[in-house]
């Protein structure tokens, strides 16, 4: 090949390493997997080059990466990551939840850091092959109703400490059995039915018009960790991202939100969420489901609105009693509600909703993206492996 045509990736001619040796398989929800570090018995890697393109992709033990201390990932940010799950299905099938729109947003984070592009299709094809090996000892018949977490990583290596664009990355793949932390906490913690959380003070920003936080990066994260930390230090379990000096609400933690209001001139229900024009969140594959179900399911009776909002229409509405619920939405803590806020130190406790939980609208959109995943019904947004 010439520098002219680089090999574009693909999942046809997998290299495959099997492991000797069987990885300890942690036991549901005991502290090794609330620890969230034990990988499956094996990862994808593929490696690519400015010259060359996508090399052949390898499926190896699970193990440490050999990379240059000058990589540009450990020097310069540039990586970027997914995280979606492979469920088990009560009918015995392994399947995974718009496996698409995780690896084409993969594609769009690695555009934000100068990583090389590749076809999402391929991507999704080596996440099968990793689970077709791992998947029977790891997420294996018995434990219907439960998933894998998996955790594509596209990272600069190389040997290069000019300030510049990478030109080797390395692409891989790993699986980890998570707790729900929908429905279940460490154990000794007693499980809450809701977060309570904390807006952000106005010195931590988490997006900006112009910067990254509509991609995947990790530079979005570790950047968070103080903020994260200090709201659970004061009892709080996430972060309430605001953004300007009208307090517009982006996304909480790690999950986009979403609040259910009537409005007070139509007296409709809406469903509020902030949009993605603006780039200041991720586009959640998650948020993403319940506005099209939302919209397709529930015309006339939830308007689904995408609209900048800000903390004080928020406390107005909560003032005005107009607030159904309010939850956040993710692929980790799927759909949760929001229990209550504190914005400047006062403290807004949240409506759940019908008094009967079953009526709820977050258990409404649980079941339909639950029954989906597990196979439940049939739907086009749930692939096979
Ligand atoms: N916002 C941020 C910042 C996130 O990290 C995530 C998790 N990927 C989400 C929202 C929710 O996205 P998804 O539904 O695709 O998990």
């Amino acid at each position: 090949r010439t520098s002219e045509t680089p090999a574009p990736l693909s999942a046809s001619n997998i290299i495959f390493n099997r492991s000797t040796v069987e990885r300890s398989v942690p036991q549901h929800g005991s502290p090794e997997q609330w620890a969230q570090n034990v990988c499956s018995d094996h990862m994808v890697t593929c490696r690519w080059t400015l010259s060359d393109g996508w090399e052949v992709p390898h499926i190896v033990p699970y193990g440490n990466l050999s990379i240059s201390p000058a990589a540009s990932c450990l020097n310069y940010a540039t990586q970027c990551f997914e995280g979606m799950k492979a469920f088990r299905g009560f009918d015995g099938k392994l399947r995974l939840f718009r496996p698409d729109c995780n690896a084409k947003r993969l594609v769009m984070s690695a555009q934000r850091v100068c990583l090389p592009a590749f076809d999402d299709n391929e991507l999704v094809e080596l996440i099968k092959a990793l689970l077709r090996i791992d998947a029977p000892r790891w997420l294996p018949k018995e434990a219907a109703g439960r998933f894998l977490y998996i955790r594509p990583c596209l990272v600069g290596t190389g040997d290069q400490l000019g300030v510049q664009t990478p030109r080797e990355a390395t692409l891989y793949i790993m699986m980890v059995p998570w707790p729900d932390f929908s429905k279940e906490s460490p154990p000794g913690i007693s499980p809450r039915d809701g977060l309570r959380l904390y807006a952000s003070a106005e010195d931590t920003i988490r997006a900006w018009p112009g910067g990254f936080g509509f991609a995947k990066v990790g530079a979005n994260y570790g950047t968070s960790f103080g903020a994260h930390g200090e709201a659970q230090h004061k009892g709080y379990d996430q972060v309430l991202w605001l953004f300007g000096p009208d307090h517009q609400i982006t996304e909480a933690g790690a999950s986009n939100f979403c609040a259910i209001v009537r409005n007070r001139d139509s007296g409709l229900t809406e469903l509020i969420t902030p949009p993605l024009a603006e780039k200041l969140i991720l586009d959640g594959v998650t948020r993403r489901s319940i506005l099209e179900l939302a919209r397709s399911r529930m015309a006339g009776e939830l308007e689904v609105v995408e609209r900048k909002f800000t903390m004080h229409e928020l406390e107005n509405a909560w003032e005005e009693g107009r607030i159904v619920e309010t939850f956040v939405c993710g692929t980790a803590f799927f759909i949760t509600p929001v229990l209550s806020i504190n914005f400047n130190g006062r403290e807004l406790d949240l409506p759940h909703g019908d008094a009967d939980p079953g009526k709820r609208f977050t258990s409404l959109f649980g079941d339909w993206l639950r029954n989906i995943q597990l196979g439940v019904v049939d739907h086009q947004w749930a692939v096979e492996v």
